[in-house]
């Protein structure tokens, strides 16, 4: 029968145990050292566990081994991974699509698409979402600006809701005014 290394036991390749001799049962603890941090990982075990299952248990607890990647700094990598990813073919051809269409059907002057166009179009076009398509062409073309038409008639509208209001206004002070010279009058027919 060939005799395979502990390794754990014999303290080789990043690893080490430490076995308490105990009432009824020993209890060994098992250490793996992350090789990009100083972090030691510590598992408690029976002493008899073969090295194969010591490691799984560490991969269980989300250690990467040979080399030995601790679970912080494994979590780290993998974000610093997804910050730098690159794009899929599929969206950079969308994103250029957008843009295409963006410079095609929108005029960043008067901040109006041309007729028939707007970013649901482009949007529905391109397979991305309107949000996406909405704060790109905020951010590279321009806001929607309101026609001239349409910001003249809202202003229109103001300013009548506001005559409006006050007209209400001095309507109502006056029907007080003849209510109350009217509740004077009937005092005096009042026998
Ligand atoms: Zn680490």
């Amino acid at each position: 029968m060939k005799h395979r290394e502990h390794s754990y036991r014999n303290g080789v390749a990043g690893r080490r145990l430490v076995t308490r001799p105990g009432v009824g049962s020993p209890s060994a603890t098992a250490f793996l050292h992350c090789s990009r941090c100083p972090h030691e990982g510590s598992l408690k075990l029976s002493v008899r566990m073969p090295p194969e299952q010591i490691d799984k248990k560490f991969t269980q607890a989300g250690w990467a081994l040979d080399p030995h990647i601790c679970p912080g700094c494994r979590s780290k990598a993998n974000e610093r991974k997804a910050m730098s990813a690159k794009p899929s073919p599929d969206a950079m051809r969308a994103q250029a699509q957008m843009f295409h269409l963006l410079q095609t059907h929108f005029d960043p002057n008067k901040g109006a698409f041309a007729d028939g166009w707007d970013d649901k179009r482009v949007a529905a076009d391109t397979g991305l979402s309107e949000t996406v398509v909405t704060e790109y062409r905020e951010t590279c073309f321009g806001k929607l600006k309101e026609p001239e038409e349409v910001a003249a008639l809202r202003s229109d509208i103001a300013a009548l809701e506001k005559l409006q209001q006050e007209s209400n206004a001095s309507f109502l002070a006056e029907i007080a005014t003849l209510k109350k010279q009217m509740g004077v009058l009937s005092a005096k027919w009042v026998f």
